[in-house]
Protein backbone atom coordinates (compact mmCIF):
# COMPACT_ATOMS: atom_id res chain seq x y z
CA UNK A 1 0.00 0.00 0.00
CA UNK A 2 1.78 3.24 -0.89
CA UNK A 3 0.74 6.93 0.11
CA UNK A 4 1.17 9.31 -2.70
CA UNK A 5 2.76 12.74 -2.83
CA UNK A 6 0.60 15.68 -3.05
CA UNK A 7 2.41 16.41 -6.58
CA UNK A 8 1.34 12.38 -7.22
CA UNK A 9 -1.89 12.75 -6.14
CA UNK A 10 -2.10 16.31 -8.33
CA UNK A 11 -1.18 13.68 -11.54
CA UNK A 12 -3.85 11.56 -10.78
CA UNK A 13 -6.41 14.01 -10.07
CA UNK A 14 -5.23 15.22 -14.39
CA UNK A 15 -6.05 11.25 -14.90
CA UNK A 16 -8.83 11.24 -12.68
CA UNK A 17 -10.45 14.43 -14.91
CA UNK A 18 -9.78 13.41 -18.10
CA UNK A 19 -11.74 9.90 -17.49
CA UNK A 20 -14.84 12.24 -16.45
CA UNK A 21 -14.54 14.04 -19.19
CA UNK A 22 -14.08 11.03 -21.63
CA UNK A 23 -17.01 9.25 -19.99
CA UNK A 24 -19.47 12.44 -20.35
CA UNK A 25 -17.90 12.66 -24.17
CA UNK A 26 -19.52 8.92 -24.64
CA UNK A 27 -22.49 9.75 -23.07
CA UNK A 28 -23.14 12.27 -25.74
CA UNK A 29 -23.60 9.22 -28.36
CA UNK A 30 -25.33 6.68 -25.70
CA UNK A 31 -28.90 5.98 -27.66
CA UNK A 32 -30.58 3.16 -29.25
CA UNK A 33 -28.79 1.87 -32.19
CA UNK A 34 -25.20 2.83 -31.29
CA UNK A 35 -22.86 0.25 -31.14
CA UNK A 36 -20.66 -0.45 -28.15
CA UNK A 37 -17.41 -0.16 -30.66
CA UNK A 38 -18.42 2.92 -31.85
CA UNK A 39 -18.24 4.30 -28.05
CA UNK A 40 -14.83 2.76 -27.77
CA UNK A 41 -13.90 4.32 -30.57
CA UNK A 42 -15.27 7.84 -29.55
CA UNK A 43 -13.09 7.30 -25.97
CA UNK A 44 -9.98 6.73 -27.47
CA UNK A 45 -10.16 9.31 -30.17
CA UNK A 46 -10.81 11.92 -26.86
CA UNK A 47 -8.14 10.36 -24.63
CA UNK A 48 -6.02 10.48 -26.99
CA UNK A 49 -6.80 14.71 -27.72
CA UNK A 50 -5.88 15.09 -24.38
CA UNK A 51 -2.70 13.95 -24.56
CA UNK A 52 -3.20 10.47 -22.67
CA UNK A 53 -3.61 6.93 -23.80
CA UNK A 54 -6.12 3.96 -22.87
CA UNK A 55 -5.38 2.43 -19.25
CA UNK A 56 -7.55 -0.70 -20.37
CA UNK A 57 -6.60 -1.22 -23.47
CA UNK A 58 -3.84 -4.12 -23.57
CA UNK A 59 -4.09 -4.67 -19.89
CA UNK A 60 -3.41 -8.33 -19.38
CA UNK A 61 -4.61 -8.43 -22.88
CA UNK A 62 -8.10 -6.41 -23.05
CA UNK A 63 -8.76 -5.29 -26.57
CA UNK A 64 -10.82 -1.62 -25.84
CA UNK A 65 -10.61 1.20 -24.75
CA UNK A 66 -13.45 0.84 -22.22
CA UNK A 67 -15.44 -1.87 -20.85
CA UNK A 68 -18.89 -1.69 -21.99
CA UNK A 69 -21.36 -4.11 -20.21
CA UNK A 70 -24.97 -4.23 -20.81
CA UNK A 71 -28.02 -5.23 -18.76
CA UNK A 72 -27.18 -8.44 -16.43
CA UNK A 73 -22.99 -7.44 -17.89
CA UNK A 74 -21.68 -6.63 -14.24
CA UNK A 75 -18.04 -5.53 -15.96
CA UNK A 76 -15.51 -6.28 -18.53
CA UNK A 77 -17.64 -6.48 -21.26
CA UNK A 78 -15.11 -6.05 -24.71
CA UNK A 79 -16.58 -3.54 -26.97
CA UNK A 80 -17.96 -5.08 -30.25
CA UNK A 81 -20.78 -4.88 -32.79
CA UNK A 82 -23.75 -5.29 -30.23
CA UNK A 83 -26.14 -2.51 -30.80
CA UNK A 84 -27.92 -0.85 -27.45
CA UNK A 85 -31.35 -1.09 -27.34
CA UNK A 86 -34.60 1.16 -25.71
CA UNK A 87 -34.80 0.10 -22.34
CA UNK A 88 -31.13 -1.16 -22.06
CA UNK A 89 -28.71 0.20 -19.44
CA UNK A 90 -25.07 0.41 -20.13
CA UNK A 91 -22.00 0.46 -17.76
CA UNK A 92 -18.91 1.99 -19.49
CA UNK A 93 -15.93 1.75 -17.19
CA UNK A 94 -13.16 4.05 -18.83
CA UNK A 95 -9.32 3.82 -18.00
CA UNK A 96 -6.50 6.50 -18.98
CA UNK A 97 -2.78 6.81 -18.89
CA UNK A 98 -0.98 10.24 -18.44
CA UNK A 99 2.68 11.07 -16.82
CA UNK A 100 3.11 7.51 -15.59
CA UNK A 101 -0.07 7.86 -13.55
CA UNK A 102 -3.41 6.16 -14.13
CA UNK A 103 -7.16 7.24 -14.01
CA UNK A 104 -10.48 4.85 -13.50
CA UNK A 105 -14.30 5.75 -13.63
CA UNK A 106 -17.01 4.07 -14.49
CA UNK A 107 -20.93 5.44 -15.01
CA UNK A 108 -24.21 3.01 -15.80
CA UNK A 109 -26.66 4.94 -18.21
CA UNK A 110 -29.76 3.97 -19.12
CA UNK A 111 -30.68 4.00 -22.62
CA UNK A 112 -34.02 5.36 -23.61
CA UNK A 113 -36.58 4.42 -21.52
CA UNK A 114 -36.04 2.33 -18.38
CA UNK A 115 -38.13 0.61 -16.13
CA UNK A 116 -38.55 2.25 -13.06
CA UNK A 117 -37.20 -0.59 -10.98
CA UNK A 118 -33.96 -0.48 -13.00
CA UNK A 119 -33.36 3.40 -12.43
CA UNK A 120 -33.98 2.67 -8.58
CA UNK A 121 -31.07 0.23 -9.04
CA UNK A 122 -28.50 2.80 -10.54
CA UNK A 123 -29.75 5.58 -8.83
CA UNK A 124 -28.89 3.68 -5.49
CA UNK A 125 -26.30 1.80 -6.58
CA UNK A 126 -24.58 5.57 -7.45
CA UNK A 127 -26.01 6.93 -4.13
CA UNK A 128 -24.12 3.69 -2.28
CA UNK A 129 -20.90 4.84 -3.97
CA UNK A 130 -21.23 9.26 -2.44
CA UNK A 131 -21.97 7.56 1.48
CA UNK A 132 -18.71 5.08 1.08
CA UNK A 133 -16.76 7.74 0.18
CA UNK A 134 -18.11 9.28 3.22
CA UNK A 135 -15.65 6.88 5.36
CA UNK A 136 -12.34 7.78 3.18
CA UNK A 137 -10.79 9.07 6.09
CA UNK A 138 -7.56 8.82 7.42
CA UNK A 139 -7.93 6.22 10.81
CA UNK A 140 -10.88 4.55 9.51
CA UNK A 141 -10.49 1.02 7.50
CA UNK A 142 -11.56 0.21 4.66
CA UNK A 143 -14.19 -2.21 5.90
CA UNK A 144 -16.06 1.20 6.79
CA UNK A 145 -16.40 1.62 3.07
CA UNK A 146 -17.12 -1.75 2.40
CA UNK A 147 -20.40 -2.17 5.21
CA UNK A 148 -21.63 1.83 4.01
CA UNK A 149 -22.31 -0.20 0.34
CA UNK A 150 -23.58 -3.30 1.75
CA UNK A 151 -25.63 -2.01 4.38
CA UNK A 152 -27.24 0.60 1.85
CA UNK A 153 -28.33 -1.53 -1.26
CA UNK A 154 -28.84 -4.59 1.09
CA UNK A 155 -31.67 -2.60 2.82
CA UNK A 156 -33.26 -2.54 -0.84
CA UNK A 157 -33.47 -6.07 -0.91
CA UNK A 158 -30.19 -6.11 -3.72
CA UNK A 159 -27.10 -8.06 -3.60
CA UNK A 160 -23.17 -7.24 -4.06
CA UNK A 161 -20.74 -8.68 -5.99
CA UNK A 162 -18.39 -10.58 -4.58
CA UNK A 163 -15.55 -11.62 -6.75
CA UNK A 164 -14.76 -8.04 -8.02
CA UNK A 165 -13.64 -5.22 -5.59
CA UNK A 166 -12.50 -1.82 -5.89
CA UNK A 167 -8.65 -1.30 -4.92
CA UNK A 168 -5.75 1.19 -5.03
CA UNK A 169 -5.17 3.67 -7.95
CA UNK A 170 -1.55 5.26 -8.75
CA UNK A 171 1.11 4.23 -11.36
CA UNK A 172 -0.23 0.96 -11.55
CA UNK A 173 -4.00 0.48 -12.70
CA UNK A 174 -4.55 -2.03 -9.56
CA UNK A 175 -2.92 -1.39 -6.56
CA UNK A 176 -3.21 -2.30 -3.02
CA UNK A 177 -5.33 -2.09 -0.87
CA UNK A 178 -8.20 -4.10 -2.02
CA UNK A 179 -11.82 -2.55 -1.75
CA UNK A 180 -14.63 -4.72 -1.32
CA UNK A 181 -18.11 -3.77 -1.71
CA UNK A 182 -18.98 -5.99 1.15
CA UNK A 183 -17.78 -6.03 4.48
CA UNK A 184 -17.49 -5.26 8.60
CA UNK A 185 -17.22 -1.73 10.05
CA UNK A 186 -14.01 -1.86 11.45
CA UNK A 187 -12.08 -4.80 9.71
CA UNK A 188 -9.83 -4.23 7.26
CA UNK A 189 -6.46 -1.81 6.79
CA UNK A 190 -6.24 1.27 8.98
CA UNK A 191 -6.26 4.33 6.00
CA UNK A 192 -3.40 6.67 5.79
CA UNK A 193 -3.94 10.09 4.78
CA UNK A 194 -2.71 9.97 0.92
CA UNK A 195 -3.55 6.89 0.48
CA UNK A 196 -5.68 6.68 -3.21
CA UNK A 197 -8.16 4.18 -4.07
CA UNK A 198 -11.10 3.62 -6.80
CA UNK A 199 -14.25 3.05 -4.83
CA UNK A 200 -16.73 1.03 -6.99
CA UNK A 201 -19.62 -0.72 -6.29
CA UNK A 202 -21.20 -3.26 -8.50
CA UNK A 203 -24.82 -4.19 -7.01
CA UNK A 204 -26.99 -6.51 -8.50
CA UNK A 205 -31.01 -6.63 -8.57
CA UNK A 206 -31.00 -10.17 -8.00
CA UNK A 207 -28.39 -13.11 -6.85
CA UNK A 208 -24.81 -11.78 -6.17
CA UNK A 209 -23.64 -15.28 -7.91
CA UNK A 210 -21.70 -13.95 -11.09
CA UNK A 211 -20.39 -16.00 -13.75
CA UNK A 212 -17.67 -15.35 -16.59
CA UNK A 213 -18.13 -15.78 -20.18
CA UNK A 214 -16.00 -17.60 -22.59
CA UNK A 215 -14.35 -14.70 -23.73
CA UNK A 216 -12.50 -14.16 -20.54
CA UNK A 217 -13.53 -10.97 -20.14
CA UNK A 218 -17.25 -10.43 -19.58
CA UNK A 219 -18.83 -11.02 -16.11
CA UNK A 220 -22.72 -11.40 -15.81
CA UNK A 221 -24.67 -12.44 -13.31
CA UNK A 222 -26.14 -16.23 -12.96
CA UNK A 223 -30.01 -15.16 -12.55
CA UNK A 224 -29.75 -12.79 -15.62
CA UNK A 225 -31.16 -9.89 -13.63
CA UNK A 226 -29.61 -6.31 -14.12
CA UNK A 227 -26.82 -4.95 -12.55
CA UNK A 228 -25.26 -1.68 -11.39
CA UNK A 229 -21.38 -0.08 -11.60
CA UNK A 230 -20.13 3.34 -10.71
CA UNK A 231 -16.43 4.45 -9.30
CA UNK A 232 -14.88 7.25 -8.43
CA UNK A 233 -11.29 8.16 -6.93
CA UNK A 234 -10.91 9.33 -4.20
CA UNK A 235 -7.66 10.78 -1.98
CA UNK A 236 -7.98 9.99 1.66
CA UNK A 237 -7.64 12.84 3.75
CA UNK A 238 -7.87 13.83 7.55
CA UNK A 239 -11.44 15.05 7.83
CA UNK A 240 -13.41 14.27 4.57
CA UNK A 241 -12.02 12.31 1.62
CA UNK A 242 -10.95 14.36 -1.71
CA UNK A 243 -13.13 13.16 -4.76
CA UNK A 244 -10.42 13.45 -7.73
CA UNK A 245 -13.08 12.13 -10.59
CA UNK A 246 -16.98 13.89 -11.09
CA UNK A 247 -19.66 12.46 -12.23
CA UNK A 248 -20.36 16.29 -12.87
CA UNK A 249 -19.54 16.51 -16.88
CA UNK A 250 -21.26 13.43 -17.45
CA UNK A 251 -24.43 14.73 -15.87
CA UNK A 252 -24.26 18.09 -17.88
CA UNK A 253 -24.51 16.25 -20.96
CA UNK A 254 -27.80 14.26 -19.68
CA UNK A 255 -29.60 17.41 -18.25
CA UNK A 256 -32.64 16.23 -17.13
CA UNK A 257 -32.77 12.81 -18.12
CA UNK A 258 -29.57 12.05 -15.54
CA UNK A 259 -30.63 9.67 -13.09
MG1 LIG B 1 -12.99 1.01 -13.64
MG1 LIG C 1 -11.43 0.26 -11.01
Amino acid sequence: MTVKSEEEIELLRENAVIVSKTLAEVAKYIKPGVSTLALDKIAEDFIRSEGAVPGFKGYRGFPGTLCVSTNEEVVHGIPGNRVLRNGDIVSIDCGCQKDGFFGDSAYTFPVGEVSVEVLNLLKRTKESLYRAIEFAVAGRRVGDISAAVQEYVEGFGYSVVRELVGHGIGNQLHEKPDVPNYGKRGAGVKMPVGLTICIEPMINMGTKTVVQDGDGWTIRTADKMPSAHFELTVAVRKEKAEILSTFRYIEEVLGNSSI
